[in-house]
C-alpha cells in the first residue's frame, strides 16, 4: 500500500495487515459507538477509543449508479453493517469490486485502500466492507 496516501479522515480507522474501525468507548454504559462521539450520549461521560471488530453483517444496503462524487468507482455501493461482537450498526462503503455477490445477511469484513479522492482532490484511503469467500481464500 502506498505510504504516501492518507485516510480520507484521521482517527476513523487504523491501517495495516488487519484494518479496523475506531470507535468510542463508554465504560459506565459499556455501549460502543461510531463514529466516536466526544462524550457519550447517553450519560456525558468522556468516550475512549477503541478498535471495532472487522467482522461483520450486511443489514441493508444499495448499488449507486449514478455519476459518483469525490471519484469514487461507478458504480458503487453502500450499506449498513452490522458488527455483531460490538453491538453496533454502522454504514460504510461496500466492495465496489464484488457488487454481485452483495446480499442482506452477507458476512463481511472491514478492509482499507486507496478509493477516490479527499477534498483536495487528492488520492486517500477509505474504509469499506468485503465480502467474505467460502473456501478459505480472502
Ligand atoms: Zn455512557
Amino acid at each position: 500500500m502506498n505510504e504516501n496516501i492518507k485516510p480520507i479522515l484521521e482517527g476513523i480507522f487504523q491501517t495495516g495487515p488487519f484494518p479496523s474501525l475506531l470507535g468510542g468507548y463508554c465504560p459506565a454504559c459499556r455501549r460502543k459507538y461510531f463514529p466516536a462521539p466526544a462524550v457519550c450520549p447517553r450519560c456525558l461521560m468522556t468516550v475512549r477509543s477503541v478498535p471495532l471488530s472487522r467482522e461483520g453483517v450486511i443489514y441493508s444496503f444499495t448499488i449507486i449508479r449514478t455519476k459518483p462524487p469525490f471519484g469514487l468507482p461507478q458504480p458503487y455501493a453502500v450499506g449498513y453493517v452490522d458488527l455483531v461482537d460490538d453491538n453496533l450498526r454502522v454504514i460504510g462503503l461496500l466492495d465496489h469490486e464484488k457488487l454481485d455477490r452483495l446480499s442482506v445477511g452477507r458476512e463481511v469484513t472491514l478492509s482499507v485502500a486507496p478509493i477516490g479522492l479527499d477534498r483536495s482532490g487528492q488520492p486517500c484511503l477509505r474504509y469499506f466492507f468485503t465480502t467474505k469467500e467460502r473456501g478459505g481464500g480472502i
